[in-house]
């Protein structure tokens, strides 16, 4: 029987298939390292992301998943195909473009109708098809509109209606959400993991937006310079960085340099330059030995004003960004050294903070810092 946690994260369970399997792929254009050494497994009923900066090589992988390109070496697997060699229309897939590419003289019903009409699909069944897409996008009445006629977001939704229409096993979405403003950008997030969901149908997306990613995604993989550095959980990725990569490339991190200098119950002790006593920290811990240099990392967010927690600094206010539900403040240790903590701002005008020039004292957990050794 599987469980229900098997059921809703297979990549937990050693007996489950993945319905996508990159195995060992790269991808050179001359001497550039497009894609280095991928392997990465995808499940069933996914939204995936593959998260990167410009450049690291989040397109050509999905391009690759297309058909769009080939692999200079590896192969790609798709619901058990091996479709390395397979044109793109082919494979169970389809595609979906950042700049949408509807036909601005069709209508939204006939953008939507375009694929299944070139599969000679009869026509009443056109009709019923379109209609149910048109519904999943909630969009049941703009059928005869042509695309000028609809807002970006409503844009963005045809879009997407048409990628579903030939029921394709697998959708590729490159920056779905690139082209909308920030607002629409975020309910839109809600929206497509809803249809997502509803579907079943397994989703890779890229995108360049860390928030993006950790909302959507059941699991992304963070990519750096054509690799793969993490996959995991938005969570597991975000709580459990793996690498001072992935620590400041997702969200913020304090990143404080140093060196083993002992282990407790409860974590190993790394001295910090500049500071008196070392950090504990709690995370990360395994495979760290006496006298390795690393780095600790602690999310602006677990850092607490006050002393509660294990691990203390003291820091003079140096600046505070107001962001309206929280502050960042940053702090100045003696070392010179600027650190960020996150405070939220619960009472209106600000409560009794501290301000410029206060000298303070941070704390956070142990567990709450992360070792990072490489
Ligand atoms: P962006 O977010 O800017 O699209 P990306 O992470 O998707 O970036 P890719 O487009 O996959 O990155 O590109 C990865 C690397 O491969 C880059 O250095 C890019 O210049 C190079 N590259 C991609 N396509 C080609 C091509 N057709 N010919 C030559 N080099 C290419």
């Amino acid at each position: 029987m599987v469980s229900k946690l098997q059921a809703s994260e297979p990549w937990q369970d050693p007996e489950a298939q993945p319905f996508v399997r990159i195995e060992g792929v790269t991808k050179t254009f001359g001497s550039v390292y497009a894609v280095d050494a991928v392997t990465l497994h995808i499940y069933q009923g996914e939204l995936f992301s593959l998260l990167g900066s410009s450049g690291c090589g989040k397109t050509t992988l999905l391009r690759m998943l297309a058909g769009f390109e080939k692999p200079t070496s590896g192969r790609i697997y798709i619901d058990g195909l091996d479709v390395t060699d397979m044109p793109p229309y082919e494979r169970p897939v389809n595609m979906m473009f950042q700049s949408y590419a509807l036909f601005p003289h069709l209508s939204v019903a006939s953008n939507i109708a375009f694929g299944l009409r070139q599969q000679r699909m009869p026509k009443g069944e056109i009709n019923d098809r379109v209609q149910e897409l048109l519904e999943l996008v909630r969009l049941g009445n703009y059928g005869k509109r042509k695309p000028d006629q609809l807002s970006g977001g409503q844009r963005q939704r045809v879009a997407l209606a048409r990628a579903l229409a030939k029921k394709p096993k697998l959708l590729l979405l490159d920056e779905p959400l690139g082209a909308l403003d920030k607002k629409l950008r975020e309910h839109t997030q809600f929206e497509l993991v809803g249809i997502q969901e509803r579907l079943g149908t397994t989703f890779v997306m890229v995108t360049h937006d860390q928030e993006e990613a950790l909302t959507m995604s059941t699991r992304l993989a963070v990519m750096h310079e054509g690799r793969v550095s993490q996959i995991g959980t938005p969570q597991h990725v975000y709580e459990q960085p793996n690498c001072r990569f992935v620590a400041d490339f997702l969200g913020a991190a304090n990143l404080l340099p140093g060196r083993v200098v002992g282990a407790r119950d409860e974590g190993i002790e790394v001295a910090i330059e500049g500071l008196d006593e070392p950090l504990i920290a709690g995370d990360g811990t395994a495979g760290v030995e006496p006298g390795m240099e690393v780095t600790v990392a602690i999310r602006p967010e677990k850092m607490l004003l006050g002393d509660k927690g294990e691990n203390k600094l003291r820091g003079v206010v140096q600046d505070i960004a107001y962001l309206g539900d929280i502050s960042i403040y940053h702090l100045r240790l003696p070392s010179g050294r600027v650190i960020q903590a996150q405070v939220t701002n619960r009472v209106r005008g600000g409560g009794a903070h501290p301000v410029w020039d206060d000298e303070v004292t941070v704390s956070w957990n142990v567990d709450s810092a992360t070792v990072l050794s490489s």
